[in-house]
C-alpha cells in the first residue's frame, strides 16, 4: 500500500477504503496485509505523532502483527481502547519482575515431543502451528509464538499424531498453538482426519482466536471441509464485548450451523475485562452468538504481563458479581494455571458461612443465610 505521507486522515482513509474493498472478506489477504510495525499502525489509526512511544521497542523482543480487521475495531480516540492494548505493543512488556517466570505452567517439561504437551491423563494438546493472525499482547506463549521462533514442522505433527496414536489412554486431543487455523485447509483436514482414524480419540478439539482476530478465516470451504470428522469442538478467545462485530458474529454462527459445538475462553485483563459490566456484556455476548463461556483465565505470571495482571481476588469478586445475577451457564469457570505446572486450578466464591448443630449455614447470591441439614 502506498504510503500518501499526510498523516492521520491518509491513513484512515486508507483503512475506510480497505474495508471496502472485496479482498477485505479473503483471510489470505488479511494474512498479507498485517500490521507489523507500530508506526504503520499508528499512520493507519491517525495517532499523532508519538503516541505509540516505545512499541517499536517492545515489538524487537516480542513481535507485532495485527489483521487489517482486527486493527479496524480500534478506537483511535481511546488511548485505553481494550482493542489497542491488546494489539498494539507496550513498552510495559518489557518490564520484568521478580515474580515472573518463563513458562509458569512448565509446559515444556511436559513435552515429550515438539508438538505435544501431555500434562493430563487422558488429554493432550497439539501444536499445530506456532504462528497467529494477530499477536496479542497478553499472550501466554509469548516465549514461542511469532517472529523469527522456530515453529513447529509437518514432521513434528506427524510424530504428534504417532504419539498419539500409541497412547490409548488419549481420548480428547486439543489441536492448538499459536493458531491452528494458520494452517491451510489441506493440512488442518488432514491432521483433523487422522486423529478422527485414531478408535480411541473421542474428542477433537481445535483452539483458534481466528473468530475475534480475522473472522473470515472461517469460510464455507473450512466448515465443509471439517465437519466430516464431528465432534469437532473449537474453543476460541473473546476477552471483550468490542470484539464482536458483525464479521465476527457471522464466523460463530457459521460454526455453529455447522455443528461445531463452541466454547471461550477468556484471559482476566487489568484495565480490560476486569469490572462486572464488561464482564457481564461479553458473557451474554458469547451465550446470545451460542458459545458457552468456559474457562476465565487468571493472567500468568509471565515476564511483561504485570500491567495486565489483577490481584486473584478480582476474580473471585467478579464471579460472586455475576453468579445468580445471569444465566448460570454464562458463568466461567475461573482458574489459575498453577505456577511450577500444578495444572488448572479452579477458584470460586466461598457461600460457607458456619457450621451450626446438624446444619450449615449457607449463604445465598443476594447475601441472605440459610440454614441447611448436613444429614439425610
Ligand atoms: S492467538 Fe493465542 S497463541 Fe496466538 S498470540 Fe493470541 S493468545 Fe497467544
Amino acid at each position: 500500500m502506498a504510503d500518501k505521507g499526510n498523516g492521520a486522515v491518509s491513513g484512515q482513509k486508507d483503512l475506510a477504503d480497505w474495508k471496502l474493498s472485496p479482498d477485505w472478506a479473503d483471510w489470505h489477504w488479511q494474512l498479507a496485509h498485517r500490521i507489523t510495525r507500530p508506526e504503520e499502525a499508528a499512520r493507519l489509526l491517525g495517532l499523532p505523532e508519538g503516541a505509540l512511544a516505545g512499541a517499536a521497542q517492545a515489538a524487537e523482543t516480542y513481535p507485532m502483527a495485527v489483521t487489517p480487521y482486527y486493527l479496524s475495531l480500534i478506537d483511535a480516540k481511546d488511548a485505553n481502547c481494550p482493542i489497542r492494548r491488546m494489539a498494539i505493543p507496550d513498552p510495559a512488556e518489557l518490564n520484568v519482575t521478580t515474580d515472573d517466570i518463563e513458562d509458569p505452567s512448565q509446559e515444556d517439561s511436559y513435552s515429550p515431543l515438539p508438538a505435544i504437551i501431555h500434562r493430563y491423563p487422558d488429554r493432550l494438546l497439539i501444536t499445530g502451528s506456532l504462528e497467529c493472525a494477530t499477536y496479542c499482547r497478553h499472550c501466554f506463549r509469548k516465549r514461542k509464538v511469532g517472529g523469527k521462533r522456530e515453529n513447529v514442522s509437518l514432521a513434528d505433527i506427524r510424530a504428534g499424531i504417532a504419539y498419539i496414536r500409541e497412547n490409548e489412554a488419549i481420548r480428547d486431543v486439543l489441536i492448538s498453538g499459536g493458531d491452528p487455523l494458520m494452517l491451510n485447509d489441506d493440512i488442518i483436514e488432514d491432521i483433523v482426519r487422522e486423529l478422527r482414524e485414531i478408535p480411541h480419540v473421542e474428542l477433537i478439539r481445535i483452539g483458534t482466536r481466528t473468530p475475534v482476530t480475522m473472522p473470515q478465516r472461517i469460510s464455507d470451504e473450512l466448515l465443509d471441509r471439517l465437519k466430516k470428522y464431528h465432534p469437532v469442538w473449537v474453543n476460541t478467545h473473546f476477552n471483550h464485548p468490542r470484539e464482536f462485530s458483525p464479521e465476527s458474529e457471522r464466523a460463530l454462527a457459521r460454526l455453529a450451523d455447522a455443528g461445531f459445538p463452541l466454547g471461550n475462553q477468556s484471559v482476566l485483563l487489568k484495565g480490560i475485562n476486569d469490572n462486572v459490566d464488561t464482564m457481564r456484556e461479553l458473557i451474554q455476548l458469547l451465550v446470545k452468538n451460542r458459545v458457552r463461556p468456559y474457562y476465565l483465565y487468571h493472567c500468568d505470571y509471565l515476564p511483561g504481563l504485570r500491567h495486565f495482571r489483577t490481584p486473584l481476588s478480582r476474580g473471585i469478586e467478579l464471579l460472586e458479581q455475576l453468579i445468580g445475577f445471569t444465566t448460570g451457564f454464562a458463568i466461567p469457570t475461573y482458574v489459575i494455571d498453577a505456577p511450577g505446572g500444578g495444572g488448572k486450578i479452579p477458584l470460586a466464591p466461598d457461600y460457607f458461612v458456619k457450621n451450626a448443630k446438624d446444619e450449615i449455614i449457607l449463604k445465598n447470591f443476594e447475601g441472605t443465610h440459610y440454614p441447611v441439614h448436613v444429614t439425610e
